[in-house]
């Protein structure tokens, strides 16, 4: 779901210029972000995230992580969910050239561990638009399952 997450945000960023989510909702089953934007999205639009999404997954790229300074992270990357006083090495997880944004949460080795990444509904309100999510990983385990 993190890692989700991360490949959502920076899709968003990249195709609609809204910036990452400034509030998240991150659970096992389902998970929501919210984005400051101008105007909704139309369904042919919430489509076209999700598929951009689901082709990165299937890209398999490789997920890492690195420790730099808080200096460097707030230069480097977006930091504006970071608490005030997070220590001074900040741990960066970066989705091949994809993206890259410190995160403390758990993340998969690559991103065809996900699974399949399913938009089940975006509401737009007063300038924020809301996109829940789910991710179903019946197809990641099938896949691995046939590769033992
Ligand atoms: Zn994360």
């Amino acid at each position: 779901m993190h890692t989700a997450e991360h490949i959502l945000n920076s899709v968003m960023d990249k195709m609609y210029h809204c910036g990452r989510s400034f509030n998240s909702h991150i659970e096992s089953k389902k998970s929501k972000c919210d984005y400051r934007i101008k105007k909704g999205l139309s369904g042919k639009e919430i489509m076209a995230v999700e598929r951009t999404v689901n082709e990165i997954i299937k890209l398999k790229v490789p997920v890492r992580e690195e420790m730099v300074s808080r200096r460097e992270a707030d230069k480097k990357y977006f930091t504006g969910k970071l608490p005030e006083d997070a220590q001074e090495l900040v741990r960066i997880i970066t989705i091949g050239n994809f993206d890259a944004c410190p995160c403390i949460g758990e993340h998969v080795s690559n991103t065809s561990e996900i699974g399949s990444f399913t938009i089940t509904s975006a509401d737009f309100n007063e300038g924020i638009l809301r996109i829940r999510f789910k991710i179903s990983r019946e197809e990641a385990e099938e896949r691995a399952r046939l590769a033992v």
